[in-house]
């Protein structure tokens, strides 16, 4: 009777054991002749409830199973950076590699490379006093990322030795002196992923992150370590949407945790991802890139596992000081795994038979996102961004997971089949998406990109309102009931729409804009519409307004390069004169 015991009831993923009286709640442990490794995630007297993370076909009744007694952790180290890794963190390509595409069970494979040397350059010297967080010294672990090595958590101390040179990730780089005698630290750290790690203090967001995606950033602007969501049926988008932010979006690293939506979808992002380019860098942006990935044809605990494991890496390189932006896509299939999961352990069903707490595990998963000061004596920031995709059986937004998430997030981009359809895209529904941080980040906009900013973006979300209130009219009596002032705010909010939200994704220039360059497009929508109703106003004919060249030139807007500001200057040169002088005409 100790931490072994023997299987009673095999279900699916889900496998029963008695006897392990000394195992804890969410051991890890090995199940069976071939070793399946599994978790403990219910622990009644000696009965124990074990998630295994591989397929369980063949494994019977009698086998035995063996407790590990450590909690499923991650190796924190480097060579992270450029990972492709399966829920509980076994470096894909390498299984892959090892047995083929049918990836063999209960191989223990480690998550980074034991044996590669790194160069590690210190930061301290001897006799520095070092406390938890503390950067000891650096790995550049590629051209793009220093890795920074930190002092484990829970260790304070004195440098007795710090080591310069060439080290695999379990040598160690530094000796500390410590009150419980000495210790060696090597770079590889281990962290249990269902516990989030320690900082100093959360602070509040202020800064947004850039995404360079017009509709995201102007009307609907997440901050640096927030919490989104990006809803949308199938085909609407979220694909493009997570590309696009994982590409052009300032953080300095990405953590990607694909659970497949469907058979090879996650193929395609395992095919895809590794061929992107990031084009800060004109590097591979596999670089500053960890890739999570549960195809189909894995089990559903280890999808369970795999946001954890995924933010748990966040975590690490958040505590390092750098900006990190999180995606899952999607949640919802994660949410089917701890359903089915559930199922299995005979839980009292909640509402679509998704488990009562849900929402909880929910709520701490975005919990874990945020903007930090961290441990260590020296001040150093760092975020995480949490943006999820999540995909509601029918675009029903009522069902459980969108309503559970929609409570927590503070970022909402409703994608709409109906611009979808239209091929408006992104297909962020203007009307129904909202951004709880635009109040907040309006401050850094305006003192950042341009003191306008506030008042345009108010504007131009005015215009759009207005559009739909005058939308239902025109539906009902025709376009012609409108007011000549009406029809003009008709044209604005067209543009609005189609020369500012439309962003296209795959044109060289218009994939990404600068904030600056949003001000200006954004600038001159607001101008034509305050001229045109000045016009109207000095008694200008609404046809002539409406039909002005100027606009054609806006339209085109989107298209012109960062580094050719000037043209934006002429066309508001152009408005002025153009509309100008159907003013004097008039008079
Ligand atoms: P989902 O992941 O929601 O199923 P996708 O992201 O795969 O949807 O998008 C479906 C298709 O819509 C894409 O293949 C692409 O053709 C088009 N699309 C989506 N967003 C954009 C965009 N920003 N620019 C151009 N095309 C887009």
């Amino acid at each position: 009777m100790d931490n072994k015991g023997r299987i009673i009831k095999v279900s699916g993923p889900l496998i029963v054991a008695d006897g392990m009286t000394k195992a804890r709640m969410f051991d890890v442990v090995k199940v069976g002749e071939s070793n399946l490794i599994g978790e403990i995630i219910e622990q009644r007297e000696d009965r124990s409830s074990i998630q295994v993370y591989e397929e369980t076909s063949g494994i019977g009744v009698g086998e035995s199973v063996t407790s590990t007694g450590a909690p499923l952790s991650v190796m924190l180290a480097p060579g992270l950076l450029e990972g492709i890794y399966d829920g509980i963190q076994r470096p894909l390509n390498k299984l892959v590699e090892a047995s083929g595409a049918r990836i063999a069970r209960g191989i223990d494979m480690p998550a980074v490379d034991l044996e590669r040397k790194w160069k590690f350059e210190p930061r301290v010297k001897v006799g520095d006093s070092v406390e938890a967080g503390d950067i000891l010294g650096v790995v550049q672990e590629n051209v793009v990322v220093e890795h920074r090595i930190i002092v484990p958590f829970g260790i304070e101390g004195v440098i007795d030795k710090i080591f310069e040179g060439e080290f695999n990730v379990t040598e160690p780089i530094a000796i500390l002196n410590t009150v419980k005698g000495k210790i060696e630290i090597p770079m590889l750290k281990k962290w249990p992923v269902r516990k989030g790690r320690p900082y100093k203090e959360k602070l509040p967001p202020k800064e947004p992150l850039v995404t360079g995606q017009r509709v995201i950033d102007t009307l609907f602007p997440v901050a640096k370590g927030g919490v989104a969501c990006i809803p949308g049926p199938f085909g609407s988008g979220k694909t493009v949407v997570q590309h696009q932010l994982a590409k052009w979006s300032n953080a300095d690293i990405i953590v990607y945790v694909g659970c497949g939506e469907r058979g090879n979808e996650m193929t395609d992002v395992l095919n895809e991802f590794p061929e992107l380019i990031d084009p800060k860098t004109g590097e591979a942006l596999m670089k500053r890139t960890v890739l999570i990935a549960n195809t189909s044809d894995m089990p559903v605990a280890a999808r369970e596992a795999s946001i954890y494991t995924g933010i748990t890496i966040a975590e690490y390189f958040r505590d390092m000081g750098y900006n990190v932006a999180i995606m899952a896509d999607s949640s919802s299939r994660w949410a089917e795994a701890l359903r089915e999961m559930s199922g299995r352990l005979e839980e009292m069903p909640g509402e679509e038979g998704y488990p009562a707490y849900l929402s909880s595990r929910l709520a701490d998963y975005y919990e874990r996102a945020g903007i930090v000061k961290t441990l260590g004596r020296e001040e150093r920031i760092g975020s995480i961004t949490a943006i999820s995709a999540v995909s509601p059986p029918g675009g029903d937004l009522s069902e459980p997971v969108s309503q559970a998430t929609l409570r927590i997030v503070k970022v909402f981009w409703g994608l709409s089949s109906s611009l979808a359809y239209r091929r408006h895209f992104p297909a962020i529904d203007w009307l129904q998406s909202y951004s709880l941080y635009a109040d907040r980040l309006k401050v850094w906009y305006d003192e950042n990109v341009g003191e306008e900013w506030g008042e345009l973006r108010r504007e131009a979300e005015r215009i759009l309102q207005e559009e739909a209130n005058l939308d239902e009219i025109v539906r009902l009596v025709g376009i012609d009931a409108l007011s000549p002032k009406d029809r003009i705010t008709m044209e604005t909010a067209k543009s609005i729409r189609e020369d500012y939200l439309h962003q296209y994704a795959f044109d060289d220039v218009d994939t990404y804009t600068s904030l600056k360059k949003q001000l200006k497009m954004m600038r001159l929508i607001i101008n034509c519409h305050k001229l045109s109703n000045e016009a109207l106003d000095k008694d200008v004919d609404l046809d002539d307004i409406l039909s002005v060249k100027v606009r054609e030139s806006i339209g085109r807007s989107k298209y012109i390069k960062e580094s050719e500001e000037e043209k934006f200057d002429a066309i508001d040169r152009d408005m002025r004169s153009e509309i100008g002088s159907l003013v004097s005409e008039g008079e």
